[in-house]
């Protein structure tokens, strides 16, 4: 099999934009993803993440064809589905899937979880009347989900059952590609556990591609092979799990890895405070646009933005110290 063959999602120079209002009669531009490019190969999972405004949740919906992009491609198994006519674009959805925070938002309460499984499976045709019982049965108990729960309504079940469900409902119709947008961030730490061990299971024993969203590191170290750091719609970090949690060059991964409890004394990292707060994406700093919270900045950082570089271990860094 050649590399192009393995990868399932390239994502080339991604760009979305949106317009927002400015005062009473402006108008500004927000760049919510700027020039972000990456890959995940069939069977592994990539872990985006960054603060609230990163950007990240909307390249995982741009990914998805529920945004439209501004620029950029989103080749799923080589194909572009934003040059896609709508009609092509539904018939290729069931191989990719979105699984929310809440799914309680996705899932109507009046209709049975056992019927709201399968509502996708006749729609898609992949399951006829007479069995799609059967086939919701058997993603239920993939799912950690009882027999008795299929004619339950969503209010009778706790968070993290409602997530089962949710996730349940995205592997119904078998997806290659699952995004994942802060699954686990509304749970309690026992239950994330639980929930994160079931992705670890679809991935292992179902060979499902993941692109986990999530603003902690803690939380994607468990599921991810490789992670993406986003700061102000563009990508900042790149590298293996283990690259980039044993040798963080950004400094704004330097603070974010710091920012995690580590309950043995010898493994704990100093605490890097990071200063302020994201800026406005419709305004962003010069040059690079992490500068103003930065230890580290220099003259240069303020002139010139730093380019997204490889280095010699395959690790990308966006930073002149790099
Ligand atoms: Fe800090 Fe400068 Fe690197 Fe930006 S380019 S992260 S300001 S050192």
């Amino acid at each position: 099999m050649n590399q192009n063959q393995d990868i399932l999602l390239e994502v080339r120079n991604l760009a979305k934009h949106f317009s927002a209002r400015e005062g009473v009669f402006g108008r500004s531009i927000v760049r919510a993803v700027d020039g972000v490019s990456f890959c995940i190969r069939r069977g592994s999972s990539l872990g985006l993440v960054g603060e609230s405004g990163s950007g990240k949740t909307t390249v995982g919906r741009t990914v998805l064809g529920l945004h439209r992009r501004t620029a950029g491609e989103v080749l799923f198994n080589n194909i572009d589905i934003h040059a896609l006519k709508a009609e092509q674009l539904r018939t290729l959805r069931p191989h990719f899937q979105l699984v929310f925070q809440d799914p309680m938002g996705s899932l109507n309460p009046r209709v049975r979880v056992g019927d709201a499984i399968g509502e996708a499976l006749l729609e898609h045709k992949r399951a006829r009347a007479d069995d799609v019982r059967d086939k919701v049965l058997e993603v239920m108990q993939i799912c950690g989900l009882a027999p008795e729960h299929y004619a339950r309504y969503p209010h009778e079940f706790s968070g993290g059952q409602r997530q089962r469900i949710g996730i349940a409902r995205a592997i119904a119709l078998k997806p290659e590609l699952i995004v994942a947008d802060e699954p686990v961030s509304a749970l309690d730490v026992s239950i994330q556990a639980q929930i994160i061990n079931l992705f670890s299971d679809l991935k292992e024993h179902q060979g499902v591609t993941f692109l986990f969203i999530s603003h902690d590191l803690a939380v994607v170290e468990h599921l991810c092979d490789d992670i993406a750091v986003m700061y102000l719609g563009q990508i900042v970090e790149m590298a293996s799990k283990e690259q980039l949690f044993s040798q963080p060059r950004h400094p704004y991964t330097q603070g974010l890895l710091s920012a995690i409890p580590i309950a043995d004394p010898d493994q704990r990292r100093s605490r890097i405070i990071l200063k302020g707060e994201q800026p406005n994406p419709a305004n962003p700093p010069t040059g690079c646009r992490f500068h103003p919270r930065c230890s580290f900045v220099s003259e240069k950082c303020v002139k010139t933005a730093p380019e997204l570089r490889t280095l010699p271990d395959g690790h990308q860094v966006r930073c002149h110290l790099a």
